[in-house]
């Protein structure tokens, strides 16, 4: 089934074998071992058979739109062809909920401000609500739950033996937090309930919350339609379909339509660029159910660069298609002003482009500047960065091909997700775990400092 039109079970089930709802698939691991190695795909074997049996549950706020959907549709599907039965279901919530969900985003994202005493009601009856429809209706061994949206279900119903791990996959800084001492007393008294929580880098770790944490970075799926390998023909009837001819040059910033993304900063660096050398600009970006902001952007984008025929903003696009913009760019733009990980980014890497990218939150885990691609501070950097690539296409190949190797060796989904069975494993067999423990299975804390 193509993930565009992918639609969860009534109950927000979106892949269970246990209900005989299994309508997400990836190619066999012998597929992935032609990309990834043996080495790798052996050590993934060892552990998922020493796991086998175990049963693990994701709970998230949305089947579609942005990275934690995106790893879930590979990894769920993944898990279960090697053995591990998880499960993925997708919590309700109502428009109202979601607002305040994208605010507490906002704040966790270190925006001034708070949730009020009414905010914090709603989204606790939204809670409640899911709590009452029985959204665990059978016993795992290991609950993932993904960003802070369903954060409060561990503590209404985390009951016997089962495990809860917090992923926190957004750009979140303790100091910050800190600084907002409701939104601290708010945040950590839903996450202590949870057994241990997952950050996507060190610099990420809330370290005074008394409980394991581990340092996990998201992956990508090689094999995905997203990423798959695309023939020149292929890429060329993609964008056909879109009315961009391939022949001017291109460059694309692919992401939800969010001002944390700032696409409004993507257009004025393109504008200084095609002062001096001819281009054009794809903005390709989608609306997420828990994110109700999106719609406003994408009107605001499509209104302000209307007279600029070389301007496209696409939305909703396949991945398909998102996977031919990727690679027909020339150089793929990533202007975040925070950014948990950056998907995009990574598959813009893994098509061999070089990303020019703000050096904020998981992107700074992904570029080495200069050498996978630049980190640029303000809009003079960027522009003269991308003209510098522009017109030196010897520099985009061997910065796009270190950045392939890159990713290969760090954020391929066979090598990543090891991490994770490791971690649950951890949790759901070890009593007694020092509270303080940040454990991580790669020397991330090596290369993740803050860069700014
Ligand atoms: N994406 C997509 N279509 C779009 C825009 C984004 O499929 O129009 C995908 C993108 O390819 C990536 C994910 O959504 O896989 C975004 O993940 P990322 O970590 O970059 O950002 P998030 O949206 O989670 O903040």
């Amino acid at each position: 089934m193509e993930r565009e039109k992918f639609i969860p079970m009534k109950d927000g089930t979106s892949y269970s074998k246990r209900k005989g709802f299994t309508p997400l698939h990836v190619p066999p691991l012998k597929e992935y071992a032609k990309i990834v190695g043996e080495e790798p795909i052996k050590k993934l074997e060892e552990v998922s058979e020493r796991l086998s049996g175990m049963q693990m549950l994701e709970l998230s706020s949305t089947p579609l739109g942005g990275g934690v959907a995106e790893m879930l549709h590979s990894s769920v599907p993944f898990l279960n062809s090697i053995g591990i039965d998880d499960e993925w279901k997708v919590i309700k919530g109502s428009k109202e909920f979601f607002e305040i969900t994208k605010t507490l985003h906002h704040l966790l994202h270190g925006k001034k401000g708070k949730l009020t005493a009414e905010d914090e009601k709603i989204y606790f009856s939204a809670i409640k609500e899911n709590v009452a429809l029985d959204i665990i209706d059978y016993e795992p061994d290991v609950v993932f739950v993904h960003d802070p949206q369903p954060l409060a279900l561990a503590r209404e119903l985390k009951k016997g033996e089962e495990k809860w791990i917090w992923r926190c996959h957004i750009d979140i800084d303790e100091v910050a937090l800190r600084r907002n001492p409701r939104l601290w007393d708010f945040i950590t008294y839903w996450a202590e309930a949870f057994d241990a929580a997952i950050f996507t880098a060190a610099h990420f770790v809330i370290s005074q919350w008394p409980l394991p944490k581990f340092i996990i970075p998201p992956f990508i799926d090689p094999l995905s339609e997203k990423n798959r390998e695309m023939s020149e023909d292929e890429i060329q009837k993609e964008l056909e379909k879109e009315d961009i001819v391939i022949e001017k040059p291109i460059l694309a910033q692919i992401s939800r339509f969010d001002h944390w993304k700032d696409p409004e900063g993507v257009v004025s660096i393109y504008k200084k660029v095609k002062e001096k050398e001819e281009c054009q600009l794809i903005l390709a970006g989608g609306f997420a159910t828990d994110d109700p902001e999106g719609e406003r952007v994408y009107k605001e984008l499509k209104e302000t660069t209307r007279d600029d025929k070389d301007i496209h903003i696409l939305c909703e696009c396949s991945a398909s298609c998102i996977n031919a913009i990727q690679r027909a760019s020339s150089v793929i733009i990533q202007n975040s002003i925070k950014e948990g990980f950056g998907l995009t980014v990574t598959e813009a890497m893994w098509k061999g482009k070089p990303v020019v990218a703000r050096p904020v939150g998981g992107i700074a885990l992904q570029i080495r500047d200069g050498y996978t691609g630049f980190l640029i501070n303000g809009e003079e950097e960027a522009v003269k960065r991308i003209l510098h690539l522009l017109r030196d296409p010897k520099r985009r190949d061997v910065m796009g091909k270190r950045a392939r190797r890159y990713v290969k060796e760090h954020f391929l989904l066979p090598v990543r997700i090891v991490d994770y069975l490791l971690a649950a494993d951890f949790i759901n067999r070890m009593k007694g775990i020092p509270e303080e423990s940040i454990v991580s299975f790669h020397p991330w804390f090596k290369i993740s400092k803050r860069v700014w």
